[in-house]
């Protein structure tokens, strides 16, 4: 197909399909359910899944699934055939009921304890703001997933209640500032996504990435990325036809795929969509996801979205990029001309400020994960400290709120290029700041400190809660006002003030920052245990039940799912490392040792005028470093199985796995990889990080 625009959305049951194809009757009350948010008749469920069944039988589909998002991270189907029993043979049927509610055995997903696994039933229910596509042969239908007895257990439903919240709230406040044709108010989000791409054939020879999706040893390559000649660097042949394939399936898919583009490190990436509602956003992204994986293997690769595959080069990050529209197009966090005078503007941005000076220890624990807490931190990624960006224009007019004083705009620069045949253009009022976690970025918030692999819906949907719980505040602040400039005025000034501190438009990189953070009061949680110590603070439980995204047993659960997931990835780490150490390196380092024995032996017993020094400072320089080896082996061994006495107590286990598993494992990777550097090519069992990171 080489026409994009009849390509685009051709696997989805989109608006225009269910136009075409429902009456107009059900086609209007289908459309009052996804704009506004009213209940569905199952009479119309059943004309809308008699037509999406017909839409997907011509695509060729013989099944279909509920798609949810399951605490595990990861997307789950189940398939069903269409088929019914008629007479001798079968129809094809498909019910509103089935349509609207599935049932699978929902036992063996995480439930951080709220249920137990004799309860195994779950319900799936449709989410019909998100549409139905096909994908090979099976009608995926885009679900929310709770357990039997109504607990949440999934990423989907708190993001679809905070975007409701939200939405309630800031329609509150704009009908307060006069704007009352505004009905609701939507979340939107872009999410930038990097990845890496290497060779499936090196990658199946390594134990450590089939398992764990990362290098656990690994010298470093001679060459890394410090030539920036990757970066937006012309885009090699395999990698353009990977790209070009990816980019087809996901316009099929419906999904907006705009950027792409060389990242950092070697055999790095990044895809960036066209922004969307932040619940489309979220399924995007994970279709997004899976497609890479998939269109991937068809052209002979792997894609890592792990957050650091290779240590010693960037890893991989998701950017957030945040916004509110309203339903009548009005982006709430566009300044416009002169945002002096947006008062509108500056209430919302003042919203944002005081949620996140607030929930600082939220949103950095919504970016926890073993995998990013090898970034953050680490000049690759923002730190783990938590601030907001708001470039220099904004920041001197937040500045000048703050002292009471005049602000004088200087407006839009001109950039002259110098050169005549080149237009000049207008520059943008500030700068990229790359390093804040949390960037103002013209009118929108970008989110830097997502991990690459995570699922969106986390993230928004703190984001959204602490945002709606603000407004909310504001409004009841606001609604009794005689004079509600003034009030709305005095309002912004007294949030900017209390709350000045999470700003910060300076290096976040510089270490003079973690020292100057400290002084503000801000939290520099640096691993996913210290992070999740916060997570139970009961500010934190408040938030989330009082706005009723979820019930404190509930957010209790999740805390232990992310817990629990955090030591089992560890654990495997662990025992994967010890696994290769013992099977494929120390009998590796040991055979090149004999062979540099034997090779010793032979020349003095040829002459013994012949040196044999290389060979005898390499023995000596490898079987020590080995004897360490293997020490540090057992040492890791050891402790893992100590690990066992923490269990029961998923925070206890977690700070346990960092402190002392993991950094045995930091150990052991050293002696190996300082053993890789002495050894032999032909000796060594895995492909190198060149062979990896430079063979495409
Ligand atoms: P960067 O300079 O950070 O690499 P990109 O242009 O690659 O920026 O990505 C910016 C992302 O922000 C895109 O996904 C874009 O669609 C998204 N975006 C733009 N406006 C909004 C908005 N109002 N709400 C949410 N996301 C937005
Ligand atoms: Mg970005």
């Amino acid at each position: 197909m080489s026409k994009v625009p009849e390509m685009f959305g051709c696997m989805v049951f989109n608006d225009k399909k269910m136009q075409e194809r429902l009456p107009k009757s059900t086609y209007k009350a289908l459309k009052k359910t996804i704009q506004d948010g009213e209940p569905l008749d199952i009479s119309v469920a059943n004309v809308v899944a008699s037509a999406m069944k017909d839409w997907a039988i011509e695509m060729g589909c013989t099944h279909y699934t509920h798609w949810f998002q399951p605490m595990t991270g990861v997307t789950a189907e189940k398939h069903d055939s269409f088929i019914q029993p008629n007479g001798d043979g079968v129809i094809m049927e498909f019910s509103g009921k089935e349509l609207i509610k599935g049932e699978p055995d929902a036992s063996s997903f995480p439930s951080g304890g709220i249920r137990a696994t004799f309860e195994a039933r779950g319900y799936t229910t449709w989410d019909p703001t998100s549409p139905a596509f096909v994908r090979d042969g099976s009608l995926y239908i885009p679900t929310a997933f709770c357990s039997y007895t109504g607990e949440v257990l999934d990423k989907k439903t708190p993001l679809l209640r905070s975007m409701e919240r939200l939405s309630a709230e800031a329609v509150k406040i704009l009908h307060l500032l006069g704007k009352t044709e505004v009905t609701r108010v939507v979340t939107t989000v872009g999410p930038e996504q990097e990845y890496f791409l290497i060779d499936k054939e090196l990658y199946d020879q390594r134990e450590d990435l089939k398992l764990t999706g990362r290098t656990l040893f690994g010298a470093k390559a001679p060459k890394g990325q410090e030539l920036d000649d990757h970066y937006f660097g012309s885009i090699k042949t395999r990698v353009a036809a990977f790209m070009k394939d990816l980019d087809e399936e996901l316009w099929k898919l419906g999904v907006l795929a705009k950027t792409k583009h060389n990242e950092v490190a070697p055999s790095q990436h990044e895809l960036a969509p066209i922004f969307t509602t932040s619940n489309i956003a979220t399924d995007h992204n994970e279709l997004t996801m899976e497609i890479m994986q998939k269109t991937a293997e068809r052209h002979g690769l792997v894609c890592l979205l792990h957050e650091k595959p290779f240590a010693g080069v960037n890893g991989s990050g998701k950017h957030n990029n945040w916004s509110l529209s309203t339903n009548t197009g009005e982006n709430l966090l566009s300044p416009g001309k002169r945002p002096e005078e947006n008062l509108q503007f500056l209430l919302f941005l003042a919203a944002v400020v005081k949620a996140v000076h607030e929930y600082q220890d939220l949103l950095r624990i919504t970016v926890a994960t073993a995998g990013n807490d090898h970034r953050l931190g680490a000049n690759e990624a923002p730190p783990a400290i938590i601030s907001m960006y708001l470039g220099d224009d904004l920041g001197k007019l937040v500045q000048s709120i703050i002292d009471g004083e005049e602000y004088v705009s200087h407006g839009k620069e001109r950039m002259q290029t110098g050169v005549d045949v080149l237009a000049d253009f207008k520059k943008d009022t500030s700068d990229r700041n790359r390093t804040s976690p949390f960037a103002f970025t013209g009118n929108k918030f970008e989110f830097r400190a997502l991990g690459s692999a995570l699922n969106i819906g986390c993230p928004n949907y703190m984001l959204n809660t602490m945002v709606a719980e603000e407004l909310g505040q504001f409004y009841e602040a606001l609604k009794d006002a005689k004079d509600m400039d003034a009030a709305v005025q005095g309002l912004i000034r007294k949030t900017f003030i209390e709350h000045q501190a999470i700003i910060f438009n300076g290096d976040n990189y510089a270490d003079e920052w973690v020292e100057e953070a400290k002084r503000r009061g801000l939290l520099n949680l640096k691993s996913v245990p210290e992070a999740y110590a916060h997570f139970m603070d009961q500010k934190n439980v408040d938030l989330f039940v009082k706005n009723n995204i979820v019930t404190e047993a509930e957010y209790r659960a999740r805390c232990e799912i992310e817990l629990e997931t955090y030591c089992k990835q560890i654990n495997i780490e662990a025992l994967t490392m010890i696994d290769m150490a013992r099977k494929d390196i120390t009998p590796a380092v040991s055979a090149f040792v004999r062979e540099l024995t034997d090779t010793a032996l032979a020349k003095k017993a040829l002459s013994a005028a012949i040196p044999t020094s290389v060979e005898e400072n390499l023995i000596m320089s490898l079987s020590n470093k080995l004897v360490c080896f293997v020490n540090k082996t057992a040492e890791l061994e050891d402790a893992v199985i100590k690990a066992d006495e923490y269990a029961g107590d998923n925070l206890a286990h977690a700070a346990y796995f960092r402190e002392n598993v993991f950094a045995k494992m930091q150990e052991l990777r050293a002696v190996g990889d300082s053993m890789e550097t002495e050894t032999a090519a032909e000796y060594w069992p895995f492909p190198t990080y060149t062979d990896l990171l430079f063979s495409i």
